[in-house]
């Protein structure tokens, strides 16, 4: 299984930061991005960045990409993990939204799989923590047809970190406790996903 790791945005990017500026979002998807890397490959997996570059990438480039990948070695052999941090308003206010999601696009596909596994590790890995779902399709995930979720042929999810406007969610982003539960989650959601979709 080919595990590609999209950090959103880039260095570059506009906005997309905390409203007392100590976090930007580009910079802690990379540091997310790395940390997990380095984990799934010390525990032996095809891992990868999928943008290895720093300034951004436009989505088209990621989409084509990440299909690129599926058409080499087969849409069932690859998945997506998109990894960000949420944001209530535009970064100069702070508010009171909070918690960790998933989401998928719109309909049951495999990238339901990887969504339940993910949410199944959320809940081990951030105890006490707001996990936000909805359940109003009878699974957890949240389905917005994102650009990289809809023309990925893959299964695919996007993570949102917390929220970078929330200041007890962004005290513990910023925390080394927040930074491992973190890449715990997300590499204990693909371990079990692959699982499930190696057996299944
Ligand atoms: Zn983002």
């Amino acid at each position: 299984m080919k595990i590609l790791l999209d950090p959103g945005h880039g260095l570059n990017t506009p906005g997309k930061r905390s409203p007392d500026g100590t976090l930007l979002e580009a910079a802690y998807n990379r540091e997310i991005a790395q940390l997990t890397l380095s984990r799934l490959q010390a525990n032996g997996h095809d891992a990868q960045l999928l943008v290895p570059e720093t300034e951004d990438i436009p989505l088209k480039e990621r989409v084509r990409r990440v299909n690129a990948h599926c058409t080499a070695l087969g849409k069932t052999n690859v998945i997506l993990i998109s990894i960000h941090v949420n944001a209530a308003g535009d970064g100069t206010r702070w508010h009171t939204a909070t918690g960790w999601s998933c989401y998928t696009c719109k309909g049951h596909t495999q990238s339901d799989t990887l969504a339940d596994s993910l949410y199944q590790s959320a809940q081990q890995h951030l105890p006490g923590r707001r996990i936000r779902t909805d359940y109003t399709d009878n699974d957890p995930d949240w389905e917005e047809n994102f650009y990289i979720l809809r023309h990925t042929h893959c299964p695919a999810v996007l993570i949102e970190n917390f929220f970078m406007d929330n200041k007890k969610d962004l005290a513990y982003l910023l925390s080394q406790e927040g930074r491992r539960a973190i890449v715990e989650t997300i590499i204990d959601g693909i371990e079990r996903c692959v699982l499930t979709l190696v057996s299944g």
